[in-house]
């Protein structure tokens, strides 16, 4: 089993959505995208880490490593700074991708209590361009002060990586 984890944006090159406190997506992100791959690689399996700016880039090389699932990381943001918890989407419902998104959504907003926002779908280029089922994870609002401090703290963000470790392999069972 071949799982890509990729975490949103560039650190140092694209930063994504900054937090008040000058929390940056990118290296939430990228924490919680080592975190996870080390918990998918204890139980077996194979996983690319992969974090560049250009999305081609991304899908081109979790194609070439011929990914069975694709996971991309990110932490959401809003104008309205009370939005808040965690949403998953895939590209249609009723599939693969449909499945690995309900499994990660459940067991983040169960470990972590987040408001749980559900499962919805989306065009992003990273659902749509890749070729495995394909799910982009928006933890927690990085625009929201509670939020933020679950994303601020390293051993919440163990608890996200942990929970969609989890996710992963649910969705396998
Ligand atoms: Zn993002």
């Amino acid at each position: 089993m071949k799982i890509t984890i990729n975490g949103g944006h560039c650190p140092g090159m694209e930063p994504g959505a900054v937090g008040a406190s000058g929390l940056q997506e990118a290296v939430v992100v990228q924490d919680i995208m080592h975190r996870v791959a080390g918990y998918l690689r204890t139980v077996g399996y194979e996983v690319l880490e992969v974090q560049k700016n250009e999305l081609y880039e991304i899908t081109n090389v979790s194609n070439g490593f011929n990914a069975d699932l694709f996971v991309s990381i990110h932490c959401n943001s809003a104008a309205n700074t009370a939005a808040k918890g965690t949403e998953t989407y895939c590209y249609s419902l009723g599939g693969e991708g449909a499945k690995l998104a309900q499994c990660i959504q459940k067991q983040i907003v169960n470990s972590l209590g987040t408001v749980d926002r559900g499962i919805k779908t989306a065009g992003f280029y990273v659902l749509k361009y890749t070729d495995c089922p394909a799910v982009l994870v928006e933890t927690a609002f990085i625009s929201n002060p509670d939020d933020e401090q679950l994303l601020a703290d390293a051993g919440k963000r163990d608890e996200f990586a942990r929970a969609i470790a989890r996710g992963i392999t649910d969705s396998l069972q």
